[in-house]
């Protein structure tokens, strides 16, 4: 299996923390639960579950967020599943950047680019991350407003 070749790799990375120390293996053991199944973003790239895709190449896939935030709410989502910013390798570096020039392809198909939108990628617990699948929100179509809310 593809994701049990990384697993020696990650464990590894983590010995910087003393490996017996229960909260850091509990973590250890969640990663590679999470390493080892299909996200759900996964499942809708792979379109084993519905969404409304909006663009999809080899390397990214674009679909409406099924609880839109704004009139325009959009997740862009590298096909590779990379859990969060975490876990960004150098290798990422150009899908990365190509999110952005996804985004602003959509912005301009939606209409919504002279206006103004936001750009939004939530990593972590106090980042408000649900999904971990690394994705970026772009919404508009409405003023979105300045940076956080207090929610
Ligand atoms: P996060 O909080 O991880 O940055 O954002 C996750 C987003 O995924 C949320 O805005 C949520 O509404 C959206 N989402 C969760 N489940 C689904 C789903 O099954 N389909 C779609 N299209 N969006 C989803």
């Amino acid at each position: 299996m593809r994701w049990a070749s990384r697993i020696p790799k990650y464990i590894k990375s983590q010995q910087r923390f003393n490996p017996i120390n229960t909260k850091y293996t509990i973590e250890i053991i969640r990663q590679i639960k999470i390493m080892s199944e299909d996200t759900l973003f996964t499942k809708i790239v792979n379109r084993q579950i519905p969404a409304d895709i909006l663009f999809q190449d080899e390397r990214v896939t674009a679909f409406r967020d099924i609880n839109p935030q704004a009139p325009c709410h959009i997740l862009i989502v590298p096909n590779k599943p990379i859990p969060s910013v975490n876990q960004v390798r150098p290798e990422d570096e150009a899908v990365l950047g190509y999110l952005f020039i996804v985004a602003r392809n959509l912005a301009v198909q939606q209409g919504i680019s002279a206006a103004g939108y936001r750009l939004i990628i939530n990593c972590g617990d106090n980042g408000g991350q649900e999904v971990y699948h690394l994705h970026m929100h772009l919404l508009g179509g409405k003023r979105i407003g300045r940076m956080v809310t207090g929610s």
